[in-house]
């Protein structure tokens, strides 16, 4: 079989890419090694509770989504969060749920930090800007102290990478903060100098899940779409690529847009220094439990987005969201859902005991914390042995082999979510990015 370009996976990155390929050539495939679309976006209905295995929530940041909902014509399918009704985020101090402060008279009255930290925080007007990329614990201890580091920034982190702070690059992970330092000098004077710039940016989902756009995605590309298909291979061939899918079957194209993870990527390129940056990368597994309960065993009334936990909690999970708090219409009016996030790289000895047994133990830490009166009426598992990618301190020399592989091997292109941004809406926006600037 002969094609002009073959996008390998069937994630929102390679749907979206065909997408805004489209709009060019219908010379494409799409090839898929599972027998579903949607990659890391998975959500299935059960018992009358609508549930995310994989992401809750996309961020409405960027054109790029926009023009992609519109092109499906569902923008008006959309649901967007009662933004009051979730504006509290917990964390954990001696064993309690506490709001993270939003206003100054919360900030001033909060025991999430000491009086001496909340000064210090002010002591960062006076840090020397950094030179170099560092590693994100060094940079908010630097500026901000341990206190915040420890009992803020580093709950907060693990709820989006599941990853430890020592090992993540700031640039690549905060990188708003680490803009807003360089150009500013400051964080805090950046804020304030760009507090017009800074509205926040909606959350939505759509009814039904989040699988309902990459299942219209694929009902749009019906005739290019190989489901079942792993590529085993891919070797130069005469000025072009031969792709070998598991079945035997050769594809030979002009072009590749690879979206597929790195340790699958690893395994198919031709080229030795591309395989060993490759096999640098590192996923962090995560489990994703979903609880049903009846409103009436709730003791008092759960409110808010959900609670976050640090190391020092000692809890056998990383986050809870409170999903029918953020998206009502996931459970029935009778009920309340909770999903439940835990492994990553902090607790990835727990991630070695059986699901059940990691399931008691993490009932038995959060019935007593939300106060809830029984257990739950509903129970669902899902588990991502290699759930988040990591972005360590070699991120920009993985960026940098990447670049240098596409420049020599024209008509080769690497996207995905292991170096260019991890949330659904980067890779929306890298797939259009990469169609309208680099793809020729
Ligand atoms: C538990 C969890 C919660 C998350 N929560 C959020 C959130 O709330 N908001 C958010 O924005 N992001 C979230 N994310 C991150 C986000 O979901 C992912 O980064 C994003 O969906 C990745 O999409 P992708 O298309 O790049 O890759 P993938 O979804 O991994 O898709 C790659 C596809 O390639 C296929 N493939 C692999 N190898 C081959 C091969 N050899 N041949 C053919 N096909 C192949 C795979 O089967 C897969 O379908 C979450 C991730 C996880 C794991």
């Amino acid at each position: 079989m002969k094609v002009n370009t073959v996008i390998i996976g069937a994630g929102i990155s390679g749907l979206s890419t065909a997408n805004f390929l489209s709009k060019k050539t219908s010379d494409f495939i799409i090839i898929e090694s599972s027998n579903r679309v949607g990659g890391t976006i998975n959500s299935s209905k059960v018992d009358g509770y609508i549930l995310e295995n994989g992401p809750n929530t996309v961020l409405d940041n960027n054109s790029a989504i926009q023009e992609l909902l519109s092109d499906l014509n569902i923008t008006d399918k959309l649901i967007y969060p009662d933004l009051k009704k979730i504006s509290s985020r917990y964390l954990l101090i001696n064993n309690k749920l506490e709001k993270i402060p939003l206003t100054i008279i919360e900030f001033i009255l909060t025991p999430i930090l000491s009086i001496f930290s909340k000064i210090k925080i002010f002591s960062e007007l006076l840090v020397p800007r950094h030179i170099n990329d560092t590693d994100v614990e060094s940079f908010i201890k630097r500026r901000f102290g341990k206190e915040f580091h420890d009992n803020l920034v580093v709950p907060f982190l693990t709820g989006i990478y599941a990853d430890t702070t020592s090992k993540m690059s700031t640039k690549s992970t905060l990188k708003k903060m680490w803009e807003l330092e360089q150009k500013h000098g400051s964080i805090i004077i950046g804020l304030i100098k760009e507090k017009n710039k800074n509205s926040r940016a909606k959350i939505f989902t759509i009814n039904g899940g989040l699988s309902k756009i990459t299942e219209l995605l694929s009902k749009k590309f019906i005739n290019q779409l190989m489901l079942n298909a792993k590529v085993s291979s891919i070797v130069k061939f005469n000025g072009s690529y031969k792709i070998t899918l598991n079945e035997g079957d050769d594809i030979i194209c002009k072009n590749i847009i690879s979206t597929i993870p790195a340790y699958s990527l690893k395994d198919l390129v031709f080229d030795d220094k591309l395989k060993n940056i490759l096999s640098n990368v590192n996923y962090n597994p995560i489990d994703v439990f979903h609880f049903g309960f009846d409103r009436d065993s709730l003791e008092i009334k759960i409110d808010g987005f959900g609670l976050l936990t640090k190391p020092q909690d000692e809890k056998s999970f990383l986050g809870v969201l409170f999903s029918s708090n953020i998206f009502e219409h996931v459970s029935d009016k009778k009920k309340f859902l909770i999903t439940v996030l835990a492994g990553g790289d902090r607790q990835k000895d727990l991630y070695k005991e059986s699901p059940k047994s990691l399931e008691r133990q993490i009932l038995s830490e959060i019935l007593p914390l939300l106060r809830l009166k029984s257990g739950p009426e509903f129970k669902n598992h899902f588990r991502w042995p290699e759930g988040i990618p990591s972005y360590s301190m070699t991120v920009e020399k993985l960026k940098k082999g990447i670049e240098f592989f596409e420049e020599n091997n024209k008509g080769f292109y690497i996207i995905g979510n292991y170096h260019l941004g991890v949330s659904v809406s980067d890779c929306i926006k890298n797939s259009k990015e990469l169609i309208e600037t680099r793809f020729k």
